[in-house]
């Protein structure tokens, strides 16, 4: 870092010159501060306006209960290990089931389930998911869709009997035959591997054990600053700065530079990285937005509960026809009982309740009791609400987002990650091979 004292023609504040500032110090921008470091770069900032690192993996606690936004799981083999091997130990090692509330009101396997989504539909039911998939395969092979992707596979009849079609519009917050096709194809390729007839016949043969799995993490019990912190000073031993809580006011190009200015100063660089919001970037550049890009807003409710909650698994994916909560994640399984009581968070998708919590909670206290879950006493502690939770992929969406980023691009900034990128990258480890591909990084062969 180097105060120049220069000053430029909008603050009189002093500028202070970096070889790099990276936007967002959520996993795309700490692992973007780690390629540039191997790269050679030295005076790098990061700079956020959150006060922690981190970005979006988000934590609540209360009392002894301790919550995450969503179901965040990550994996001991993930790249981003390789940048911040100091968080391996950190982690709590789980085992997770996952599940899923059919439309059928039964908790079974996620995402389809032979035996309770096909099996015991009946013959009828059976003959009618065998002729859809046929009709499908014959005359519906158009894919313009995330709706026609998913029927041209599984068939009309499936695609609505086991509950894929309403998950997926609580999922992507449109329904599904607005959602843009190169999507479908990327992010709901299980579907067609799982739909070939070898597949299936595997499916139902007992499974052999599979060779070396990886093993599935949750954050620390003390929550998120606890798994990032050291991250942050592993960083900052090599030579990162971090701005924290800063409010960004705008970007120009100052003879070549770039002028971020905050509220109380101006940071330069010849180079600018940004991992947040595309729109943010935008405006703050001062660029004109041709579309908005449109994103989720999710709720997190947080509750506690003594009673018959009615399944064994810790996830549980809502693929019934109602209910307008998507995934919940029992935290209780991973770090034991709090008060006596277990304790879960649901996500709900803040537009299919009106946005408000006080209906998100009341239409989830319905839900469950009409399919049977949670017998007993539940308990709201708390709740968050989290906006630009993650992309909606609306048709068009993807080629506004590839202009966005091509205007950043040449206006000198590099844009990735999960805003930046306007990339569904669903975990830390798709953003770190994305953050590292962006930045050209060559992983040495161990
Ligand atoms: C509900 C949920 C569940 C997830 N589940 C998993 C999981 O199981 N496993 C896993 O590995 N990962 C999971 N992820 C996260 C996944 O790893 C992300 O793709 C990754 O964290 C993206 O990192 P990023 O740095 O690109 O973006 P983020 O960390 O999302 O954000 C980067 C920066 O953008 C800015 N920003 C973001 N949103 C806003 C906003 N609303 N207003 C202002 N600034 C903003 C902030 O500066 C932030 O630091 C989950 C995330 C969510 C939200």
């Amino acid at each position: 870092m180097n105060d120049s004292g220069r000053r430029t023609p909008h603050q009189t504040s002093p500028v202070m010159e970096y070889d790099v500032i990276i936007l967002g110090a959520g996993v795309s921008g700490l692992v973007a501060a780690s390629v540039l470091i191997d790269q050679g770069y030295r005076h790098i900032l990061v700079v956020d306006e959150y006060d922690r690192i981190g970005g979006n993996h988000i934590h609540w606690s209360s009392d002894d209960y301790t919550f995450d936004v969503g179901s965040l799981i990550f994996q001991d083999d993930s790249p981003l290990l390789a940048h911040f091997p100091e968080l391996l130990p950190l982690y709590v090692p789980i085992e997770p089931e996952w599940g899923r509330l059919n439309p059928q009101g039964v908790i079974t396997n996620y995402p389809i389930s032979v035996r309770d989504d096909i099996i015991r539909a009946g013959g009828l039911g059976m003959i009618r998911i065998m002729a859809s998939v046929l009709y499908a395969r014959l005359f519906q092979r158009r894919m313009r869709n995330a709706k026609e992707f998913s029927r041209y596979w599984i068939g009309g009849y499936l695609l609505w009997h086991s509950g894929l079609e309403s998950y997926m519009k609580r999922f992507y917050g449109i329904a599904p035959e607005k959602i843009d096709i190169e999507l479908a194809k990327k992010r709901m390729q299980w579907i067609s591997e799982h739909a070939s007839l070898g597949n299936l016949v595997r499916r139902l043969l007992p499974s052999k054990a599979s060779g070396v799995r990886n093993r599935q993490l949750a954050r620390p019990k003390a929550g998120f600053a606890r798994l990032y912190d050291p991250a942050r000073e592993h960083l900052e031993q090599r030579g990162v700065h971090f701005e924290l809580g800063a409010q960004m006011k705008s970007i120009e190009k100052v003879h070549g530079q770039f002028h971020l200015h905050l509220s109380d100063r101006v940071l330069a660089t010849p180079k600018l990285i940004s991992t947040i919001p595309l729109e943010q970037t935008q405006s703050l550049c001062a660029l004109e937005q041709q579309h908005r890009l449109e994103t989720i807003t999710l709720i997190s409710l947080y509750f506690s509960f003594s009673g018959e909650r009615g399944f064994r698994q810790s996830i549980i994916y809502n693929f019934s026809h109602d209910g307008a909560w998507k995934r919940l994640t029992v935290y209780s399984d991973f770090y034991g009982r709090a008060n006596g009581r277990e304790y879960f968070a649901a996500e709900v998708i803040a537009d299919h309740v009106g946005g408000s919590i006080a209906n998100a909670e009341t239409d989830f206290r319905e839900h469950v009791r009409a399919n049977r879950l949670f017998r007993g006493d539940l308990k709201l502690e708390g709740s968050q609400v989290l906006t630009n939770a993650y992309p909606i992929y609306r048709q068009g969406a993807a080629q506004h987002a590839a202009d966005a980023i091509k205007t950043l691009r040449a206006f000198g900034i590099e844009s990735f990650g999960r805003h930046g990128g306007f990339n569904y990258l669903p975990t830390a480890r798709a953003t770190t091979l994305d953050a590292e591909a962006a930045l050209d990084f060559k992983r040495t062969p161990q």
